[in-house]
């Protein structure tokens, strides 16, 4: 079976590309970097892996602002018109695409990252994490594959605190910072 692909491009149009399938996840991202980046209170991001993003126009466009020399974020964004366009993280050949520049694609959050630097708070029932880079690699991948089993412990734990005697066995630390 073929997999669906979804184009997207910038805002003046000179850059485009495409998108192979659905995305690995879809998160909110609230950490002082990618705010500033795109300039939002938030910014939402597709994470696909490298080889199913695919340039179709405007490659040349295309600029690349790392924050340090290391950095694990090679953001990339249309030198025309500004449009942030890709977050890569070539250690785990990953690639955040922009939400809002993937013209037919629905986006779903799944989870917020980076809650602990959040300037605006959402009351959406998602996991939310203090942390998350995903250039930590492996562990980065490890930590997503597992937030399956992760809603479903939560949504028990949200059941069993309203339960007074349990909660107190509840309160070992979790990732997730809290679930609002
Ligand atoms: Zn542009
Ligand atoms: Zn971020």
């Amino acid at each position: 079976m073929s997999e669906t692909v979804h184009s997207g491009g910038c805002l003046c149009g000179a850059v485009t590309f495409e998108v192979i399938g659905e995305p690995f996840t879809m998160t909110y991202c609230h950490c002082e970097s990618c705010r500033c980046w795109v300039s939002a209170p938030v910014m939402g991001g597709c994470l696909y892996h490298a080889e199913k993003v695919r340039i179709v126009g405007g490659a040349d466009k295309l600029a690349v602002f790392k924050r340090t020399e290391d950095s694990g974020s090679h953001r990339k964004f249309c030198q025309n018109c500004g449009s942030a366009l890709f977050n890569e993280h070539p250690s785990i050949k990953m690639i955040d695409v922009m939400a809002v520049s993937i013209s037919d694609l629905v986006f779903e959050p799944k989870l917020h990252t980076h809650y602990s630097e959040k300037i605006v708070s959402f009351y959406d029932g998602l996991p939310k994490y203090k942390g998350f880079d995903p250039a930590v690699g492996a562990q980065g991948i490890h930590f997503l594959s597992s937030l399956a089993s992760q809603n479903i412990a939560i949504a028990i734990r949200r059941y069993l605190s309203s339960i007074p005697v349990l909660t107190a066995l509840l309160r070992k630390p979790t990732i997730a910072m809290a679930v609002l």
